[in-house]
C-alpha cells in the first residue's frame, strides 16, 4: 500500500504543511457540511484517548470530529491561540484522516472563491469539492497500481517469442513512460490482465506513481484546418502562455472540435494537461472517442455515471497528472490537475452548468475564474453562445472567434415556420408536417422531431367537468405515462394508477389533454407504419446500452423516424437526417422566464444543427400558433447574432443580465405564510438606512409564489433582488445572508440564496 505521504510527495504544489505555527496552536478551526455558515473551534486531539497520539493537522486536512449526537468528516481551516467559546465547552477532535492537505492550493483557494460569491456556507462548498468516499471520510490510500519495467530497457530484450501475446504487450509497453497506470495501459489498448504475465516473469515490477513529463501523442488523422479554424487556432495558440477568454461561436458542424482536438495538442506539446467540461455525460462518451481516436495521452474521464469508487480512483489520478486531458461534466470544474495548461468549456450555453440545488455555482464561471488563477487560456464553444458571453465579447472582455462555414463542405439548413392556425393538427402533428414526413422518408430519408415533454401526455383531463387530475403534493397536473401505464408527477416522483372517474365529479370521460413524446411516437407508428420509430427520452433510455442501441440503428441510415426531449439536440450527429422538426415552439415562449426567448431560440439552432449534417442539405421546422412572434421570425430569417441583438436591447431596458445582476432568496416552508413572513421581513431589512446607499439603485420583486408554487408539499416562495453593481449585489445579500442567520425563524425553514440564477423556478 502506498501511503499518503508519497502520493502527495509526486503530486503539485500542495498547501505548505510547514505552515502548522510551532509552539503548536490550541485551537482547530474546522468547517464542516452542516448547512450552517459558521466555523466550530475544537481542541486538536483528546490527551486521555487510548489511541496514540494524533499529529497537528494542517490547514486543508480532514479531521472526524464528534458533533452533535454523531461524528462528521470535517475540514481545518484555521489554527487558533484563541477561541471564542470556553475551553471546557470545548471538544477534542476524535481523528486526524490526513498527514497531508486534502486538494492542492490552488483548488482549495479556487473553492473558497465560490463558496464566498455563491454565498454558500463554506463547509458545505469545500466538502463538495471532494470525490464522496473522500467526503464520507475514506481513506486517501491509491486505488490504482503503478508499474515499471524492471532493469535495463531495450537493451536485452526478453525472449517472449514463444508467447506472442506477451511479445506484443511488451512492445507496446516500451511505447509508455518508465511508470505507468491502468491508464496508461488503456491508451495502448492493454488491460491489467494482460501484463500480468510480465508482471510474474519479474519484467515488471509495482511501483509508486510519479509525475511524468507530458507530451503530445498524436497518431489519428488530422485535418488541414480551412481558413476560418485556422485563424482561431493561430490566434488562440499564439496565446497559450497567458489568460484569455476565447468564445468560439461556431454552427453546428463547423469544425470546433476539430480546432480543439489540434489546440490540445499544442498544449501537450508545451508539456501541460487540458480539462474539458461538457453539460452532461452523454456528450463525454462522444468527445472521449474523438480524444481516443486522436491521441494516445492517457484520458480521463469525471461524469456522475461513476461509482463512488472509480470516482476516486479518477480523481486521485488526475491529482497525480496520470491524465494528460481530462473530461467531465460540471463539477470536474474542481478536480486538480498539475501543470493545466487549456481549459475548454464545450456547450457553454448550456444550463445544466449551473447547478440548480445546494451549491448553486455555475462550472463555466468557476472555469473562467480558475483560467483566470492560473493564468491559462479558456475557450467557451457554442453554436448559440450565452447572451452573458456576447455581451462580453461584445465588450471586449472576451476575444471572439467565428466559425460560419460547415467543416468538410456539408450544407446548411433552411427553416420553414410550420403556422399551426393554417392547418388541422392531430396529437402536435399539423397536416404540413405530416406531408413533409412523408415525403422525406420516401425519399429514403430520416426526420427527428423535438419535443421537451416526456410521457404520453402532460395531464388527463375531465371532458365533464374539466378538472386535471393534480399532483397531491405540489402545484401541477400529473403527467399521463403509458408504458408503463401510470400518473406520475415530474417534481416529486409521485406514482398513481390512472383513474377511469374523475376524482372531482366521478364523470367516466377522462381524456389526456397535449402531448408528450410516448402519444406523438404512437400517432407516428400509426401514421407511417412503414417506418421503424425510435423514441429517444428519459424513459427509453435508462437501461444501459439502450441509448446507443437506438442511435446505431439510425446510424445505418435507413429511413426512420426520431423523436426525443432535448437529449437529441444535444450533440448527436445524425447525418441522415434531412428534416429536423421543433414539436411545440410555444411552450418556451411562454414560459414566464425571461431567459425563455433566448432558451428556444438556442434550441431551434440546436435540433436544426441536427439536420443535413452530411452531403444531404437539410431544413428545420418550427410549428407555432405565433409564426409572426418577432423571435421566431427574427432568428429564421437573420440568424442568432441578430436575434441575440435584439434581445440584449431588451435585457438592456429592463437592466436584466448582463446588463444587471440577479440575486433570488427561495423559501421553502411546510405553511406558505411562515415562507412569506420571513421573506416579508428580509425585505423590510433594505429599508435599514445603512444600507441606503447599496440599495439605492436595488430593484426588488416579491416576495411572490415561484413559478412552481408548491412543491413535494412545500410553498415556494421567492423574493428577487436585481441591482446594476455584481459588488453592491454580493454586498447586500451578504449582509441579508447573516441577519437571516440570525432570525430564529429561518432555523425552522428551508432557505437559499442563488447568485446568477439560471432558472426562475
Ligand atoms: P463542431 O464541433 O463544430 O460541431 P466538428 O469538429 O465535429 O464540428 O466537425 C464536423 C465534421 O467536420 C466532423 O466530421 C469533422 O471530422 C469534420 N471536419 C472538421 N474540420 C474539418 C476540416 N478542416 N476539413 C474537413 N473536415 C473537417
Ligand atoms: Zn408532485
Amino acid at each position: 500500500m502506498h501511503s499518503p505521504k508519497q502520493y502527495y510527495g509526486v503530486a503539485c504544489s500542495y498547501l505548505d504543511i510547514t505552515a502548522i505555527p510551532n509552539p503548536l496552536p490550541k485551537f482547530l478551526q474546522i468547517i464542516i457540511a452542516s448547512g450552517l455558515r459558521q466555523v466550530f473551534t475544537y481542541l486538536p486531539a483528546s490527551t486521555d484517548s487510548a489511541k496514540q497520539e494524533q499529529p497537528m493537522p494542517a490547514i486543508g486536512c480532514r479531521v472526524l470530529v464528534p458533533f452533535g449526537r454523531s461524528q462528521r468528516v470535517a475540514l481545518v481551516i484555521g489554527h487558533s491561540d484563541h477561541s471564542d467559546v470556553a475551553e471546557e465547552k470545548l471538544k477534542p477532535i476524535l481523528e486526524v484522516l490526513d498527514t497531508q492537505p486534502i486538494l492542492p492550493e490552488h483548488i482549495w483557494r479556487l473553492g473558497i472563491w465560490a463558496s464566498n460569491y455563491y454565498q454558500h456556507p463554506q463547509g458545505d462548498a469545500l466538502m463538495h469539492l471532494l470525490p464522496v468516499r473522500l467526503r464520507q471520510g475514506h481513506n486517501n490510500q491509491l486505488i490504482s497500481r503503478f508499474w515499471q519495467r524492471n532493469g535495463n530497457d531495450g537493451n536485452s530484450p526478453p525472449d517472449l517469442s514463444r508467447a506472442p501475446k506477451q511479445q506484443h504487450a511488451w512492445q507496446q509497453l516500451l511505447s509508455l513512460p518508465p511508470v505507468f497506470s491502468e491508464l496508461h495501459l488503456a491508451s495502448v489498448e492493454l488491460a491489467p490482465k494482460d501484463i500480468k504475465p510480465l508482471l510474474d516473469k519479474q519484467l515488471l515490477k509495482l511501483t509508486q506513481p510519479q509525475q511524468q513529463l507530458v507530451s503530445a501523442n498524436v497518431h489519428g488523422d488530422k485535418f488541414s484546418l480551412n481558413t476560418e479554424q485556422d485563424s482561431a487556432y493561430q490566434n488562440i495558440k499564439a496565446q497559450l502562455d497567458q489568460f484569455g477568454c476565447h468564445l468560439m461561436q461556431g454552427i453546428t458542424g463547423s469544425g470546433k472540435t476539430e480546432v480543439y482536438l489540434q489546440l490540445i495538442e499544442a498544449c501537450l506539446e508545451q508539456g501541460k494537461r487540458a480539462l474539458i467540461l461538457v453539460p452532461e455525460i452523454g456528450l463525454t462518451h462522444q468527445l472521449l472517442e474523438r480524444l481516443q481516436q486522436r491521441f494516445n495521452n492517457p484520458l480521463l474521464a469525471l461524469h456522475s455515471g461513476l461509482t463512488d469508487q472509480q470516482r476516486l480512483d479518477a480523481w486521485q489520478q488526475a491529482s497525480l497528472g496520470q491524465g494528460d486531458i481530462v473530461l467531465g461534466t460540471r463539477s470536474a470544474i474542481f478536480t486538480p490537475i498539475p501543470d493545466l495548461g487549456l481549459i475548454i468549456v464545450d456547450e457553454e450555453h448550456d444550463q445544466a452548468f449551473k447547478q440548480q440545488e445546494g451549491f448553486r455555482y455555475h462550472g463555466r464561471d468557476v472555469a473562467i475564474k480558475r483560467a483566470h488563477d492560473a493564468n491559462i487560456p479558456i475557450i467557451l464553444g457554442s453554436a448559440t453562445p450565452s447572451l452573458e458571453s456576447l455581451a462580453n465579447a461584445r465588450r471586449k472582455r472576451y476575444q471572439l472567434h467565428t466559425l460560419r462555414q460547415r467543416a468538410g463542405g456539408a450544407s446548411q439548413q433552411g427553416y420553414e415556420v410550420i403556422d399551426m392556425r393554417d392547418y388541422p393538427a392531430q396529437a402536435g402533428i399539423s397536416a404540413r408536417l405530416r406531408e413533409v414526413m412523408q415525403h422525406e422518408l420516401q425519399a429514403g430519408h430520416q426526420v427527428l422531431l423535438m419535443l421537451n415533454r416526456r410521457g404520453f401526455s402532460p395531464s388527463l383531463q375531465c371532458q365533464s367537468c374539466g378538472l386535471t387530475v393534480p399532483c397531491a403534493a405540489c402545484d401541477t397536473s400529473m403527467t399521463l405515462h403509458k408504458f408503463p401505464a401510470r400518473l406520475h408527477c415530474h417534481h416529486c416522483d409521485q406514482r398513481q394508477s390512472i383513474p377511469t372517474r374523475c376524482p372531482s365529479c366521478q364523470a367516466q370521460q377522462m381524456r389526456p389533454l397535449g402531448s408528450g413524446t410516448e402519444r406523438i411516437e404512437e400517432h407516428l407508428q400509426s401514421l407511417f407504419a412503414d417506418y421503424p420509430v425510435h423514441r429517444i427520452d428519459r424513459d427509453t433510455t435508462r437501461n444501459k446500452g439502450s441509448l446507443e442501441g437506438m442511435i446505431e440503428q439510425v446510424h445505418t441510415g435507413q429511413p426512420c423516424i426520431l423523436i426525443g426531449t432535448q437529449m437529441l439536440a444535444k450533440g448527436h450527429h445524425f447525418p441522415h437526417v434531412t428534416a429536423a422538426v421543433i414539436v411545440d415552439a410555444d411552450s418556451s415562449l411562454f414560459c414566464g422566464d425571461f431567459r425563455g426567448p433566448e432558451r428556444l431560440a438556442q434550441l431551434i439552432i440546436q435540433t436544426a444543427g441536427r439536420a443535413g449534417r452530411a452531403s444531404l442539405p437539410g431544413t428545420a421546422y418550427i410549428q407555432t400558433y405565433q409564426a409572426d412572434h418577432p423571435v421566431i421570425t427574427t432568428l429564421t430569417e437573420h440568424g442568432y447574432d441578430t436575434f441575440a441583438d435584439m434581445e440584449l436591447q431588451q435585457r438592456q431596458l429592463g437592466l436584466l443580465p448582463p446588463f444587471g445582476h440577479m440575486a433570488l432568496f427561495l423559501v421553502q416552508a411546510k405553511q406558505e405564510q411562515a415562507a412569506y413572513s420571513l421573506l416579508n421581513w428580509l425585505q423590510h431589512q433594505l429599508t435599514n438606512p445603512i444600507l441606503a446607499k447599496a440599495t439605492e439603485e436595488l430593484q426588488h420583486f416579491g416576495p411572490m409564489p415561484a413559478a412552481m408554487a408548491r412543491r413535494a408539499n412545500q410553498f415556494r416562495v421567492q423574493l428577487q433582488l436585481q441591482h446594476p453593481s455584481r459588488a453592491h449585489l454580493q454586498n447586500l445579500c451578504r449582509h441579508l445572508c447573516l441577519l437571516l442567520e440570525q432570525n430564529p425563524d429561518s432555523k425552522k425553514l428551508r432557505w437559499s440564496l442563488d447568485i446568477d440564477p439560471q432558472d426562475m423556478a
